[in-house]
């Protein structure tokens, strides 16, 4: 009677933690359809959609494989379904100019009907002193999400390195198409050495993105249908 007891409380126990953390399912039923920019190639076999490169050769298009990764596994983690518009394996997207390769992405997320559809990018200024991240929104459907996402990422600073640039309101191709609700984040600038450096720093992509998750999740939750 005591172990059985014991076992209810156990229970008890981690369905608290679960529904007060949300350690479980914080994204449970979402679909986020994760978008690393750039590497497209056109039926020629030129690239169309190249993205930046640091000074020392950091290409964007492999660093926001990297991140998607990461935020993949975040996203699966708290019970969300996850599409890529490319990965490691299948690196290089087909398009025949940048413009359509990004509504072909958005219209991706479309198909999938997502909750998310989340752009990863890295950013370049020939302001080389410009830095941190910054977060992008198009249309009033991803306004308050870009916001909570931002609150977070804004909530990291200080001691842990991570630099914000601010929040705005972009039109962009990817976003005009998309008819889910989307963000893009600029993890960092690859034209600043500072950035660079963190860019190739897997604890630093990881904070930003944990960031991220805990703003979706946050938003979800007020946002309850
Ligand atoms: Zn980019």
């Amino acid at each position: 009677m005591r172990v059985k007891n014991y076992k209810y409380l156990a229970v008890l126990i981690i369905c608290f933690f679960i529904k007060v953390f949300g350690y479980a399912g914080g994204l449970s039923g979402k679909i986020i359809v994760v978008d690393p920019g750039h590497a497209a190639k056109n039926s020629n076999g030129k690239i169309v959609n190249y993205g930046c490169k640091s000074a020392s050769g950091v290409k964007e298009m492999d660093v926001v494989v990297d991140i998607s990764e990461i935020l993949g596994g975040l996203f699966l983690q708290q019970g969300a379904t996850v599409y890529f518009t490319r990965d490691r394996q299948n690196y290089w997207r087909s398009a025949e100019s940048q413009d359509a390769d990004n509504q072909a992405r958005a219209e991706f997320a479309n198909s999938k009907n997502a909750d998310l559809f989340l752009r990863v990018h890295c950013n370049w200024s020939p302001n080389k002193k410009k830095r941190g991240v910054l977060v992008l929104w198009f249309k009033d459907d991803s306004k308050k999400l870009a916001e909570t996402v931002y609150e977070e990422i804004s909530a990291i600073g200080g001691k842990s390195g991570v630099v914000v640039d601010g929040i705005r309101s972009q039109h962009l191709v990817g976003f005009e198409f998309a008819k889910v609700p989307s963000i893009l984040i600029e993890y960092g600038y690859l034209s600043n050495k500072s950035d660079e450096k963190l860019l190739k720093d897997k604890k630093y992509l990881q904070k930003v993105s944990e960031a991220i998750v805990q703003g979706l999740k946050k938003h979800f939750e007020k946002n309850k249908k």
